[in-house]
């Protein structure tokens, strides 16, 4: 006989972990929830950014995210070629979530619970079969049942998988053995030119000898570490110089930028969540905080109403504005980096980060399109007007 929870949360990643944790510290009724996770440990695989959320930074209380944020900065730089902007953000500081802690973190709330139980190393299999009133899972570690089925696998890319463009980047941190970096500063983009590609650098200086270097590549089609590996190889170098440097952990990602969302399932007690379905904002690719967001919400519903909730939509303005960007910036990837700069040099940096983050105010919209240039927008808005150019979605020459 199986056994039956009111919950089953598949996948122990950001958004499984987050709705267990939440779950856990709510007060109220107590479900009784399983998740299962397919790794048997967690590393230190991947590091997220974020604007310090604004009702902290309003408070002046200790920057705090979870288990801590482990660095943040006041300062960022955006870089081309032709120039180079300071964008101060001490009011919002851009901070550094090491996965690790995140995971330990969480997983210390979720275990003080005796409501929550945690399974590490069971391998859900693919298909999950719903019933008259419950779901049952089948894994490498038995069958469970459940009232509400909450699925966070990542769906894998494949050719079908259709996105505006994709964010891919292979990234190493590093230890030098002399003090070289500037640790106040973070480049959040540094491109390189190019006009068949938007590629940058991402360079994170935690301390004078301590560095996350990460090579991006905006483009059609997904793209590999081992694509990307000579590039960051040449960003790493043009860093470092002739100092010596030991590589402590590499991460990499391929994240939708504009992604063609799967229809929902039209089943109230299932709920399809994470970067593969749609909780990544399409113009940046930042998942975290509305994967916080989506868990407090959801957790607070179950509790108090017995509902489950997808993840928010975005408003329908934000999603147009991204839609449009996305398109100008696959139609002319050249453009990429003075569009970039001037929406970062003509918008006041608490309105590009309140942008960024989706927590944009009526008027902060219209700052941001009037920084830009309106001929490639114009031209990307009427295109469909235009005789139909063939659409080819090739590998992009790097
Ligand atoms: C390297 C990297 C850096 C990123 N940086 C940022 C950033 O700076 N800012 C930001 O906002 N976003 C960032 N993102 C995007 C996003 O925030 C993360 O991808 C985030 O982890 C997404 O959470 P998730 O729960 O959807 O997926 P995951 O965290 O990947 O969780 C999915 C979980 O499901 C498990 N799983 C998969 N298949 C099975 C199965 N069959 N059975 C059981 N378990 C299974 C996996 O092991 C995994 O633990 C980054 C992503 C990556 C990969």
């Amino acid at each position: 006989m199986a056994e039956k929870y009111d919950l089953i949360i598949l996948g122990g990643g950001c958004a499984g972990l987050s709705l267990a944790r939440e779950l856990a510290l709510s007060k109220g009724k107590k479900l009784k929830v399983l998740l299962l996770e397919s790794r048997k440990e967690y590393k230190n695989d991947r590091t997220w950014c974020f604007w310090e959320p604004p009702e902290k930074a309003k408070k002046g209380k200790q920057i705090q995210a979870h288990a801590g944020a482990t660095h943040q900065w006041s300062m960022l730089r955006i870089s081309s070629n032709l120039e180079s902007i300071f964008f101060p953000c001490k009011n919002r500081p851009y901070q550094m979530l090491a996965s690790d802690q995140f995971y330990q973190a969480a997983l210390k709330t979720i275990y003080s619970s005796p409501q929550i139980e945690v399974e590490l190393g069971a391998v859900v299999e693919d298909a999950v079969h719903h019933f008259q009133d419950h779901w049952e899972v089948k894994t490498s570690e038995g069958v469970f049942q459940s009232s509400f089925l909450v699925d966070t696998r990542p769906d894998s890319v494949n050719p079908n998988t259709t996105s505006i463009l994709w964010q891919s980047f292979y990234g190493f941190e590093i230890e030098c053995s002399d003090a070289i970096f500037d640790s106040s500063i973070a480049d959040l983009m540094d491109f390189l030119p190019g006009s068949d590609r938007i590629a940058f650098i991402y360079f994170l200086p935690m301390s004078a000898t301590r560095a996350l270097v990460e090579f991006t590549v905006f483009a059609p089609s997904p793209l590999t570490a081992t694509d990307l590996a000579s590039y960051l190889e040449s960003a790493v170098k043009e860093r470092v110089g002739d100092t010596a440097f030991t590589i402590l952990r590499s991460e990499s990602a391929c994240l939708p930028m504009g992604l063609d969302v799967p229809p929902r399932v039209a089943d109230a007690s299932y709920a399809k969540v994470g970067v593969m379905a749609g909780s990544a904002r399409a113009s940046t690719g930042y998942a975290f905080q509305r994967i916080q967001q989506w868990a407090r919400l959801c957790a607070a519903s179950l509790v108090q109403s017995g509902e489950l909730i997808n993840q928010p939509s975005d408003p329908w303005i934000v999603r147009k504005m991204d839609i449009l960007f996305l398109k100008v910036l696959r139609s002319d990837p050249a453009k990429a980096p003075s569009l970039f700069l001037s929406l970062f040099k003509n918008v006041s940096p608490l309105i590009v980060i309140r942008f960024l983050s989706g927590e944009a105010r009526a008027l902060d919209y219209l700052s941001v399109m009037r920084s830009l240039p309106a001929t490639p927008f114009i031209r990307e808005l009427f295109r469909p007007l235009l005789p139909r150019e063939k659409e080819v979605h090739q590998k992009v020459s790097l």
